[in-house]
């Protein structure tokens, strides 16, 4: 095997041999998400309060429209973090899945318990193309730092067309039952940590807790590496103090 020499990210010279092509300080570049405000719930984060109610739940919880209870994630999908995911994802870059599951470990919240961790599945045919699930592999290296154990125990039903450009309603629309449990028996009755890489809506997780809720779990939360920040962005809100026109 010939190994890089270039840092996949950033285009630096790798000074030590290993088996990821990313530089020490690209790895250690992503930084955990802060936000203003936050729902209580999915942590979605939030510019201002007013979307929040009094219980600090945001639209969505409020109105019960997430199929899982909570959601922790490491970091922003953005800069250097949305590279070493599309790296692992696309660039199959696999051996990144022991920094990005280092990370997840980073954002698992320490005063929950959970029995089961389940990757989030792809289509068997889309699996097949790809090689490999990413969600697999950063689940099976989570479950070693915390010492919980890994279920494939759902399934993807059919081929959902690709989430990218549709809004939140046609992505929750889109697969909407397109996930089944084949392993009922592990998650029933029992508290389910669910493992993606990317959390954008929202939309394909909440479709993958409600299938694991349909099989009997008793409580299902989302942990990924990154989410996406729908926030206003700071170039439409106002200038920050001190400076004038
Ligand atoms: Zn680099
Ligand atoms: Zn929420």
């Amino acid at each position: 095997m010939v190994l890089p020499d270039e840092c996949r990210v950033c285009g630096d010279r790798l000074k030590k041999v290993s088996r990821i092509p990313v530089c020490p300080n690209c790895l250690a570049a992503p930084e955990p998400l802060a936000a203003e405000y936050m729902c209580a719930a999915c942590r979605a984060p939030f510019a201002s309060p007013w979307p929040l109610d009094e219980h600090g739940l945001c639209g969505l919880c409020r109105r019960g429209a997430q199929g899982f209870d909570a959601a922790y994630s490491y970091g922003f999908y953005e800069g250097t973090l949305r590279e070493l995911i599309h790296l692992l994802k696309y660039g199959k870059v696999h051996t990144l899945a022991a920094p990005l599951g280092r990370l997840l470990a980073l954002a698992y919240p320490r005063d929950q318990r959970f029995d089961v961790i389940v990757p989030v599945p792809m289509h068997w045919r889309r699996r097949w193309d790809r090689g490999f699930n990413q969600a697999d592999l950063l689940a099976e290296v989570l479950g070693k730092r915390i010492g919980v154990p890994v279920c494939r125990a759902a399934r993807r039903r059919r081929a959902t067309p690709p989430q990218a450009g549709l809004t939140g309603a046609r992505r929750r629309e889109n697969v909407t039952r397109a996930f089944s449990v084949r392993k009922a028996e592990a998650v029933q009755g029992r508290r389910v940590l669910l493992v993606d890489d990317v959390l954008t809506t929202g939309a394909t997780v909440s479709a993958c807790a409600l299938a694991l809720k349909r099989a009997g779990a008793k409580h299902v939360a989302v942990i990924t590496v990154a989410r996406a920040d729908r926030r206003p962005s700071i170039a439409q809100s106002t200038p920050p103090l001190g400076e004038t026109a």
